[in-house]
C-alpha cells in the first residue's frame, strides 16, 4: 500500500529519547530532497534529568551515527560499563556480577556453562564470575577493547557499553542532529490540533501562537505522554504486580577514589540503589516501592549509601511500570519514556529507543499508514517490554531475602508464564531457552539466575563425557587465562587519560 511520502517529521521532546531520534533520523533519512524533520523542546519543563547507564548495543547505535568513540567518551563525560554488580539481592553479604560478553569458552560445541556445572556438582569451589573477562576486568578497575580479532583470547569475549552524564549526551546528539539539518524549535506546546475526522495529528501550537505542522509526530515527551497517552487517549498496561517499585529519588555525587567499569545496584529494604560512576562524578539513586517504603526513609537510605559528598538537590521522580497499549497509534509513534517505562534496573531504557528508532526505519510509513505496519511495529514493540519484564522479574523473585515485607512479596509472587518455563528448565537441565532473538542473552540469563542462586539439578549429557580430572583441569587452565588477560590490561583511568579523558 504506497501513498504519499511523508515530508515533515516533528519530534516532541528534547530529551535523550527526542534527540537521539533526532540525530538518527537525520543520519538516515537528512539526504532526502523535500523531507524536514523539526524538533520541538521546551526548556522551562526541562528532561527527567536521569538514565546513564547503557548496555553493548548502543555502540551500533554510535557506530550508525558515525561517532567517534573518544571524542564521545571526553563529551559525554563517559566511563566504560563491563556489566552491573549486584550486591545483597541474594542475600545480604552476597553479590555478583552481571558482565557484558560470554563466559569460559564453548567446548566440544556445547556451551561452556555446563562444563561448569559439572564442575560444580562435583564440589569444585570456581565462582562464574572467574570465568567472565568482563567481571574479573570490572572487579579490577581495567579496561581494554575486546579483540574480536584474537578468537582464542578470552579477550575476544569481553564486551562493554558507557555509563555518561544523560545532560551531555542529549547535547552532543543535539549538535549532530543540528549539523545534519534538524530545526529545533523553542517553546511549550499548549495544544495538539488533529484532524477532525481521522483524529490524526496536525500540528502542535505553541504557547507563543507558533503552529508547527507535520506529517509523522515523534512523541519524545516523556512520561507526559503529551500525544499518544494524553491526545489519542491510548491507554497504559500497568506491571506494577510484576515489578512494584514506583518511585526513584536521584543525587548527583562527588567522585571517590579510582572507579571500576561497572554500574552497581545495591538491593534496599524496599527497593534497590544504583551507583554510577562517570568521569567527573557518581549518578546514584534509589527505586523503592512507595507501598512498602515513606519517601523520607528512601531519601535517607539514599543519602547514606553515597561515597561523595552531594552535588545537587535530589530529583524525585513517580512512574509505574509498564507500557501504552499502543505504542503507535495513527500517525504518533512514541519513543521513551512516552510509550513506557520499566525500573533502570538492567539499564535498558535507552536501548528501548534506540530499538524503536530501528524498527521504526524498517517500518518506515508513507502517509497511507499501512495498518499492518504498525500492528508489526507494536507487536514487536510488546515482545522487547516482554522480555525485559521478565528478565528483571527473576532478580526479585529468586531472592532468598524475606528481610521486608517488600522482599517476601517479590519472592512468593509467582512468576510470570515465560519467567515460570525459564526457571523450570534451567532447574531441571541447566538449559536456557530463549523463545527469539531475545535482547538478553543465555550468557546474561546465566549471570543472574546463578548470581540470584537458582541451582539446576542437572547440566548438558554431553558434559559428563569429559571425565572430573580433565573437567576441573579445563576449568582452572579458562579460569588462569581470564585472570593472566585481566592483568595485563591497563585501568580505566590510564585508559581514559590515553583518549584524553578523565
Ligand atoms: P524526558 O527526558 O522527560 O524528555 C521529555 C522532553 O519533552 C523534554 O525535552 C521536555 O521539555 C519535552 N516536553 C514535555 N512536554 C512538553 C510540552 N508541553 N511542550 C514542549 N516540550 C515538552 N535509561 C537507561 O537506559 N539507563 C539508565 O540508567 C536509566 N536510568 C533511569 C532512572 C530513572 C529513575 C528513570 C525515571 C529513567 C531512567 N532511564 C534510564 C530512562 C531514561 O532516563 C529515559 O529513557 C531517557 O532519558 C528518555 O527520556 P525521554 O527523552 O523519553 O523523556
Amino acid at each position: 500500500m504506497n501513498g504519499e511520502p511523508i515530508r515533515k517529521i516533528v519530534i516532541v521532546g528534547g530529551g535523550t529519547a527526542g534527540w537521539m531520534a533526532a540525530a538518527a533520523t537525520s543520519r538516515i533519512m537528512g539526504a532526502f530532497p523535500g523531507l524536514t524533520i523539526e524538533l520541538v523542546e521546551s526548556e522551562a519543563i526541562g528532561t527527567v534529568g536521569v538514565g546513564e547507564a547503557t548496555i553493548p548495543q548502543i555502540i551500533s547505535f554510535n557506530m550508525m551515527l558515525g561517532i567517534d568513540e573518544a571524542e564521545f567518551v571526553r563529551e559525554t563525560r563517559a566511563t566504560y560499563k563491563l556489566g552491573i554488580e549486584f550486591v545483597d539481592w541474594l542475600r545480604i553479604g552476597h553479590s555478583y556480577v552481571h558482565p557484558f560478553g560470554s563466559y569460559g569458552i564453548d567446548m566440544l560445541g556445547i556451551d561452556f556453562h555446563h562444563f561448569w556445572l559439572r564442575g560444580q556438582r562435583a564440589g569444585l569451589d570456581m565462582p562464574l564470575d572467574e570465568f567472565s573477562i568482563s567481571a574479573m576486568a570490572g572487579k579490577a578497575g581495567r579496561f581494554i577493547h575486546p579483540r574480536k580479532d584474537q578468537p582464542n583470547s578470552p579477550l575476544a569475549r569481553m564486551a562493554y557499553a558507557f555509563q555518561f552524564d544523560a545532560g551531555r549526551y542529549a547535547r552532543f546528539l543535539r549538535n549532530r542532529a543540528e549539523a545534519q539539518g534538524v530545526i529545533r524549535t523553542e517553546g511549550r506546546i499548549t495544544e495538539v490540533l488533529q484532524d477532525g475526522e481521522t483524529g490524526f495529528v496536525t500540528g502542535v501550537r505553541l504557547e507563543d501562537g507558533k503552529i508547527v505542522e507535520g506529517d509523522l509526530f515523534l512523541d519524545c515527551s516523556g512520561f507526559r505522554s503529551l500525544l499518544l497517552g494524553q491526545t489519542l487517549g491510548v491507554g497504559f498496561t500497568d506491571w506494577s504486580k510484576w515489578l512494584p517499585c514506583d518511585r526513584a529519588i536521584a543525587v548527583p555525587c562527588s567522585l571517590a577514589g579510582d572507579n571500576e567499569p561497572l554500574t552497581r545496584s545495591t538491593a534496599q529494604p524496599a527497593g534497590w540503589q544504583w551507583r554510577i560512576p562517570l568521569q567527573h562524578r557518581i549518578g546514584n539513586g534509589h527505586v523503592y516501592s512507595s507501598a512498602h517504603m515513606e519517601d523520607a526513609e528512601a531519601e535517607d537510605i539514599l543519602h547514606a549509601g553515597l561515597d561523595g559528598t552531594p552535588l545537587a538537590e535530589p530529583n524525585r521522580i513517580r512512574f509505574t511500570a509498564g507500557h501504552r497499549d499502543r505504542i503507535w497509534e495513527k500517525n504518533v509513534i512514541a519513543l521513551g519514556l512516552s510509550g513506557g517505562f520499566l525500573e533502570p534496573l538492567e539499564s535498558t531504557a535507552i536501548h528501548l529507543v534506540q530499538s524503536g528508532i530501528a524498527r521504526l526505519m524498517i517500518l518506515f510509513p508513507s502517509r497511507a499508514f499501512n495498518p499492518k505496519e504498525i500492528e508489526r511495529f507494536n507487536r514487536d514493540t510488546f515482545a522487547d517490554y516482554l522480555d525485559i519484564r521478565d528478565f528483571l522479574v527473576l532478580h526479585y523473585k529468586a531472592t532468598e531475602r524475606d528481610d521486608s515485607e517488600f522482599w517476601r512479596y517479590c519472592r512468593n509472587l509467582p512468576p510470570p508464564d515465560g519467567l515460570a518455563d525459564k526457571l523450570e528448565m534451567f532447574r531441571s537441565s541447566g538449559r536456557i531457552i530463549r523463545e527469539h532473538n531475545e535482547l538478553f542473552t543465555e550468557a546474561s540469563w546465566l549471570a543472574v539466575m546463578v548470581g540470584q542462586g537458582v541451582e539446576p539439578s542437572g547440566y548438558h549429557p554431553a558434559a559428563a563425557l569429559l571425565d572430573e580430572d580433565e573437567t576441573r583441569r579445563r576449568l582452572s587452565h579458562i579460569r588462569q587465562t581470564v585472570a593472566h588477560a585481566v592483568s595485563q590490561m591497563p585501568t580505566q583511568d590510564e585508559y581514559l587519560a590515553g583518549i584524553g579523558g578523565a
